[in-house]
This record gives C-alpha cells, sequence and structure tokens, in this order.
C-alpha cells in the first residue's frame, strides 16, 4: 500500500536532511505509529506520501502511484484516496460541521443526495451528528478534531495519514480520538499516525516505526515508543 525505498530529503535551501535513505513498506489494513522526537523527519515522511514534498532521491509507491512522477492533473486522484489529519484541525471556521465535511465531497463534484448520506454516516462515526449546525469555535478540541477525521474520511479513503492528531488534547480526549481510529482501522483502512504520545503507543502495541535524525532506528510489529 505504501513503499519507499532509499529515501532521502534535503530541504534545499537550508541544506538539512530530513531524511536519510528510509526504506519502508506498510501493507494494505496496517496500523502503523511513526514515532521520535521533534525535528526527527515524521513530518517530511508525511508530506512525501501526499506529494507535498519531492525526496531528493528514492521511490515512494502510494497506492501503486508513483508519487514522485506524479504529474498535476494525477496529484488530486492520490489526496483523494488519502484522508489527512493534523494537530491543529485545520476547518474552515465560517462553514458549520455538517458543511466542513459535505465541503471534502464538493470539491469532487459528488452528487447531492450522496453528499446528504455520507456526511451523515461520518458523522455518526464520529458521534457528532447533534452537533452538524455547529461552528468549529463552538466546539471544544476534541469535537473539533472529531470534525476534521469525519472529512478526512468521507470519502473513503485506502489510507489515513494522522500527523500528531492528539497532539493538543487531554488523555480523555485522545481515548476519544484513538477509539475512533481503531474503528476505521477494523473496518480496513491504514492508518499511519506520527505521534509524541507514549501511552497511545505502549497500550495500543501496533507497528512502531521510530525515526531519529532522519534515519529509521527501529521497526517493530507490535511496538513500544521506547526501546
Ligand atoms: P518532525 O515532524 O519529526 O518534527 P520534520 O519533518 O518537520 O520533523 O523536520 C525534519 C527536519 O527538517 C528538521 O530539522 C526541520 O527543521 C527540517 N525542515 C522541515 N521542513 C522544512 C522545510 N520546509 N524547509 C527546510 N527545512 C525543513
Amino acid at each position: 500500500m505504501i513503499h519507499l525505498k532509499n529515501v532521502s530529503k534535503i530541504y534545499e535551501k537550508n541544506g538539512v536532511v530530513a531524511l536519510d535513505n528510509v526504506t519502508i513498506d506498510i501493507e494494505r489494513g496496517e496500523f502503523v505509529f511513526i514515532v521520535g522526537t521533534s525535528g526527527s523527519g515524521k513530518s517530511t515522511l508525511m508530506k512525501l506520501l501526499m506529494h507535498e514534498e519531492i525526496p531528493t532521491v528514492g521511490e515512494v509507491f502510494v497506492d501503486g502511484r508513483d508519487v514522485v512522477r506524479l504529474s498535476r492533473k494525477e496529484v488530486p486522484y492520490l489526496r483523494r484516496g488519502l484522508g489527512v489529519i493534523f494537530q491543529d484541525y485545520r476547518l474552515l471556521e465560517d462553514k458549520t460541521v455538517y458543511e466542513n465535511v459535505a465541503f471534502a465531497m464538493q470539491v469532487i463534484e459528488a452528487p447531492s443526495k450522496i453528499i446528504q448520506r455520507s456526511v451523515n454516516a461520518v458523522l455518526d462515526i464520529v458521534g457528532l451528528r447533534e452537533k452538524s449546525k455547529s461552528f468549529p469555535d463552538q466546539l471544544s478540541g476534541g469535537e473539533q478534531q472529531r470534525v476534521a477525521i469525519a472529512r478526512a474520511i468521507v470519502n473513503d479513503p485506502k489510507i489515513v495519514i494522522a500527523d500528531e492528531p492528539t497532539g493538543n488534547l487531554d488523555p480523555a480526549t485522545t481515548w476519544d480520538i484513538m477509539d475512533i481510529f481503531l474503528r476505521i482501522n477494523t473496518a480496513g483502512t491504514t492508518i499511519v499516525m506520527a505521534t509524541h504520545d507514549k501511552d497511545i503507543v505502549n497500550r495500543l502495541k501496533k507497528r512502531v516505526i521510530a525515526i531519529e535524525s532522519g534515519k529509521i532506528i527501529r521497526d517493530q510489529v507490535r511496538g513500544r515508543y521506547g526501546k
């Protein structure tokens, strides 16, 4: 599902080696934590998967697509198959919960009947159907992140990429969010999640890929945060 081979990323403007000869294979349906201190290269890795950054050298394939050599026309098709979630939610403040999620389907020109059905279904999954008319600033952080998850999964992506999705949340809310990720994964979606949260990683015992200074220092099937 995701294949990186001998990937290095050097940011040209400052010469920083963000990733150094990284090779990773992730199969369909896996749940993978990417762990490492701030600046270790986690976000860069995520950005390569969505074609937000291009590797300096190496191969990147996502769901059979050569992400390095993607033409501009093909980028939207790649992104359609990816649900992306960030630490800071990135909701549209002037749109309601319903509209934020519906927007992700409007941009791909889905028929309005299907939009209505799909948006309501994902709002049920994240438990926010009753807040569909609220605006983001009327919601807690956890609720805003649940909207962001609903938006990420409404087009039924094969892969969800989450960059520190619980970084701004308290422990109880964090577990609500992790429950949703686990359910999405059980339904067959591949999940790649960068995190700093030792407790989550140690309790869930999923695959752990640890990065340090751009290098993979550990890749364990039922891993822990530290050694
Ligand atoms: P993490 O997500 O683990 O915090 P990043 O991938 O954001 O790590 O950063 C890895 C390294 O690359 C850091 O040294 C960071 O300063 C550098 N870096 C990240 N993004 C850029 C960029 N757009 N331009 C230049 N350097 C960058």
